[in-house]
């Protein structure tokens, strides 16, 4: 039977897969790296598929889809194989007493994607707890320690690792605290659901319950019967300007180091597209969320190119009204809009 992206990604979208391995340990990951770097069979990389589109056309090289599954906690510090679940991750650190990690409970994926684009929720990013990764370097072929500092956080969504094929991460490790209470909770509707003021704190397993339940009423929890979760979460990445178009002179702004930070959903919302928006236009198989706008879904019989014309409407929509031109958050491979 033939593989292709559509089994393997969550916007369930994409073309057949020429050789797919699925090494089950670091060892075993390093050494299809190896294997891979002395051939000409060009080379993807993937975890959970969960920020990854891929055309049609598929992939005909080699796929490597990281399984690694090894797993330590010692003391405050918790190291994942780049192939554990994500939310095994955060569910273990938990279990073990230690805060951290709980706002970034439900993100899909494997913990080798957390650092690719500083992934984060409810005001944690990655970047905040990643203390070391373990890093392949495929142009040399070595296995080196990195500081997380030398990731090129900073910037919304951004690292070395972004849209690079250079580095594959092997394992990440992050420094969490023996605590019973959480971070502080910046987040208006989390610090609601939770009953406490914004800057307070709460119990870490509270926090997770409450993050679930937020991310669930978004569509932001994986479930294969929601259609609002076929998707890659945000599909567009809120822009950086240096500038702020007049007509866009509403929006409400926040800082980035590289410039000023908008809401994509702001401007997909206020451009005519409302949530759900899009069974009307096209074939109909891809729509807006019904209940996030920034989300771009499969309702069932998309292609990734029906993806790619439909997400080519709302950036020129957008791109009308306020003059601001929409980029992809998520990966896209053989495939553009
Ligand atoms: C319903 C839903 C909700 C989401 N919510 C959020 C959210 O709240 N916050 C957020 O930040 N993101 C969110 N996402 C996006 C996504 O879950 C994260 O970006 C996740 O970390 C991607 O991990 P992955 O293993 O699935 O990566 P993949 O999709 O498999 O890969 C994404 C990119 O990373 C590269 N990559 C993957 N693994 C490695 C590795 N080990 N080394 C080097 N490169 C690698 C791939 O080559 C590809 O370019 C959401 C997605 C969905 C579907």
């Amino acid at each position: 039977m033939t593989i292709t992206f559509a089994d393997l990604t969550t916007m369930r979208v994409g073309g057949p897969v020429g050789r797919l391995l699925v090494p089950e340990s670091m060892s075993q990951l390093v050494d299809a790296l190896h294997e891979s770097a002395g051939s000409d069979d060009p080379l993807l990389v993937m975890g959970g598929g969960s920020n990854l589109v891929v055309g049609d056309i598929g992939w005909h090289g080699t796929v490597i889809k990281v399984g690694s599954s090894e797993l330590d906690v010692d003391g405050e510090r918790v190291t994942a194989a780049a192939g554990v679940d994500w939310d095994h991750v955060v569910r273990v650190s938990l279990d073990q007493g230690l805060a951290g990690l709980e706002a970034l409970s439900g993100i899909p994926g494997a913990a080798g994607g957390t650092p690719v684009q500083n992934v984060g929720a409810f005001g944690t990013v990655t970047s905040d707890v990643l203390e070391s990764l373990l890093v392949f370097d495929r142009t040399t072929g070595d296995l080196e320690r990195w500081p997380a500092d030398r990731c090129g956080f900073g910037s919304h969504r951004q690292s070395v690792f972004k849209r690079s094929d250079r580095w594959v991460v092997v394992e990440v490790t992050f420094r969490l605290r023996r605590s019973e209470q959480s971070r502080a909770i910046e987040y208006a509707d989390l610090a609601n659901r939770l009953g406490i003021e914004v800057g307070g704190t709460a119990a870490p397993a509270d926090v997770r319950q409450a993050v679930l339940e937020l991310r669930r009423s978004r569509g932001m929890v994986l479930d294969p019967r929601d259609h609002d979760t076929w998707s890659v979460g945000s599909f567009f990445v809120n822009p950086v300007l240096a500038d702020v178009p007049e007509r866009a002179a509403e929006c409400p702004r926040y800082f980035d180091v590289k410039g000023t930070k908008l809401p994509a959903a702001w401007l997909i919302e206020r451009s005519g597209f409302p949530r759900g928006y899009g069974r009307e236009w096209g074939n109909g198989t891809v729509s807006l969320s019904t209940r996030h706008a920034l989300s771009v879904t499969n309702r069932g019989g998309a292609t990734a190119s029906d993806v790619m014309k439909f997400a080519a409407h709302i950036r020129d929509g957008v791109e009308a009204r306020f003059g601001i031109r929409l980029g992809p958050e998520c990966d896209l491979v053989n495939c553009s809009f």
